[in-house]
């Protein structure tokens, strides 16, 4: 154009960058030259990769066109899961056509080999291959299997669903809920339009779209430039809510670290029974009939317990971690393969009739409401009382060993939902960890909280907040029993709601602020009212989705929790919060 059109040329320039100058943003502009003239068509903001967005406020505010302030307003913080996430190549992708679609339970793209059980994905990930685990839906048992594949793919299940929540916490691809998806787990096979798909065949989601394909689609690994932690950096300085992560292992730690969580603001200790080594001991827990048998197998667990709290106090470096009791109900952590309880009934000297009773003893029609929280710490008060011991002597020993940090344990008692039955668990816990660090001739600081999961609890807030010294709100449970749907199964009927136009977002994933968001506002100015000093967090799934952070922020909250891979997209959204407010 410059060879050609000189002077067109010359103008056109001239024209970009008074139009970028008022715009003050990278514009999209049509024009054309007719005999030599220039004439402008059109300009408006340009689209933009989450890349180029970050590379674009930066450079605005190094030509002084913005203030950091304006640069942080301007990231869309949904974006920064592309850039967290490997991708799909995406010429690749644009040849390829979906088969099937499932929900985007957890960002990020995969390609690999069909397996359909967490051990064949064990078995072929250490062969070198790279597997997507397809389940009806995954439950505890299946951990290893998920932490060994690239992307986990589900025909039941919600946004807030076992497969969901644990790939966002691993970082790993996910689609659940796939209802097209006509599952033979027995025969390892399954079909999807008109196809029928094998172990070892290749199939390819996206944890973003929810999209499924069949075959290779090769993916890209995410790249983070530098001025992505520039935008952070100013993002830090804006926001006044903190940001932990959700996270029960050392490595999750980390890597949340890494990506600034300031904190832990849940860890579910039930995903550290799961491993070979503690599944045992725990079955045998469950299976005793007395309470010296009960405790004699927790004494098994206790150690493993306390070296997985001590290593992530070692990893969190005095920052806060809050540890949640046991939750779950006892069902899910019994054996479901014959060998499995034939081992068990071996170990406890029963018989394989007498294990299989027990497991049915604890069959519940709703197990989402029955024995699980802070109930199990009622009915069986030896678990409480070994959690306990195991979080205070890690810390304990953690603090000898760093004199320049502060462990400063957080107990969070899961599911309450009256204050007397949270006194009653609370008692027990601080008369046994007063006991432990007593004994260790030791001052240490520690609090216990409670999750306001249940309408009741935020209701009652005032009452509750007299046993609690923090409420962290448990907003997948708080969603579920506030709407009375499973999050397990309401993935089945919300698509007829989006469609009907009764509901625009899926509740699990998009904070209720007219309705589970006003329990929320109402238990925290009842909580403070009791008890001034009563720091308040969120660690349901919302807490890593930008228009929750902005309400958590507004209600008062002292921070959010979520998945490692979402903590920039919560600072981000904590930032735009602070600063939308001002
Ligand atoms: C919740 O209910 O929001 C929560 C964080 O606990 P979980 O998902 O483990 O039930
Ligand atoms: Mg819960």
């Amino acid at each position: 154009m410059e060879q050609k059109f000189p002077e067109a040329f010359a103008e056109f320039t001239e024209v970009c960058k008074t139009l970028e100058n008022h715009y003050r943003d990278m514009q999209d502009m049509e024009f054309t030259v007719e005999h030599g003239k220039l004439f402008m068509l059109q300009t408006r903001n340009g689209k933009r990769t989450a890349q180029a967005a970050l590379q674009i406020a930066c450079d605005l505010v190094d030509e002084g066109m913005r203030t950091p302030e304006e640069a942080v307003a301007m990231i869309d913080p949904r974006n920064l899961d592309t850039l967290l996430h490997p991708q799909f190549d995406a010429k690749a992708l644009k040849a390829s056509e979906p088969m099937g679609k499932g929900l985007g339970a957890s960002p990020g793209a995969a390609c690999g080999k069909v397996v359909f059980t967490a051990d064949d994905a064990v078995a072929w990930n250490d062969k070198g291959e790279k597997v997507v685990l397809v389940r009806l839906e995954t439950s505890p048992e299946d951990i290893t299997g998920m932490k060994a594949a690239q992307g986990i793919l589900t025909v039941r299940g919600g946004m807030t669903s076992h497969a969901a929540v644990v790939a966002r916490g691993m970082g790993t691809c996910c689609v659940s809920g796939c209802g097209d998806i006509n599952m033979d787990e027995e025969n390892k096979r399954f079909t999807l339009a008109g196809k029928e798909f094998h172990e070892g065949d290749y199939i390819s989601i996206d944890g973003s779209t929810g999209n499924i394909y069949d075959g290779i689609i090769p993916t890209v690994d995410a790249t983070i430039a530098g001025t992505f932690g520039r935008i952070m950096g100013w993002a830090d300085e804006f926001r006044t809510l903190k940001v932990r992560t959700n996270a029960d292992t050392p490595a999750d730690a980390k890597k949340a670290r890494e990506l600034g969580a300031e904190g832990i603001g849940l860890c579910r200790t039930e995903h550290m029974f799961f491993e070979e080594d503690r599944i045992a001991a725990f079955r045998e827990m469950i299976c005793s009939d007395t309470v010296e048998e009960r405790e004699a197998a927790l004494d098994k667990i206790l150690p493993y317990q306390q070296n997985d709290f001590e290593a992530l106090y070692e990893a969190l470096e005095g920052c806060p971690v809050t540890i949640r009791f046991l939750d779950p109900p006892l069902h899910e952590f019994v054996p479901t393969e014959e060998e499995d309880i034939k081992k068990l009934a071996d170990a406890q000297g029963k018989s394989v009739e007498d294990i299989k009773a027990i497991i049915a003893s604890l069959h519940e029609f709703n197990p989402m409401m029955g024995h699980r929280g802070l109930r199990l710490a009622v009915t069986y008060p030896e678990i409480a009382k070994m959690q306990t011991k195991a979080v205070i002597r890690a810390a304990i020993n953690v603090q000898k060993a760093h004199a320049d940090w502060t462990v400063a344990p957080e107990i969070m008692i899961p599911l309450s939902c009256d204050t007397k039955e949270l006194k009653y668990v609370k008692d027990m816990v601080v008369a046994t960890a007063d006991a432990e660090i007593a004994a260790a001739g030791i001052e240490m600081k520690y609090e216990v909280g409670t999750m306001i999961e249940i309408p009741r609890a935020a209701l009652t807030a005032d009452e509750i907040a007299k046993e609690a010294e923090f409420f962290c709100f448990g907003t997948n449970d708080l969603t579920q029993m506030t709407y009375g749907f499973s999050r397990d199964d309401a993935g089945k009927f919300l698509d007829a709601y989006y469609d009907a136009k009764i509901f625009e977002n899926d509740p699990f994933a998009k904070l209720d602020q007219t309705g589970v968001g006003q329990l929320m506002k109402m238990a925290v100015a009842n909580g403070k009212a009791t008890r001034p000093e009563l720091h308040c967090g969120i660690c349901g799934e919302h807490g890593g989705d930008p228009s929750s952070v902005e309400f958590c922020h507004e209600i008062g909250l002292d921070y959010v929790s979520c998945s490692p891979f979402r903590v920039p997209i919560a600072r981000l959204a904590a930032a735009q919060a602070a600063i939308n407010s001002k």
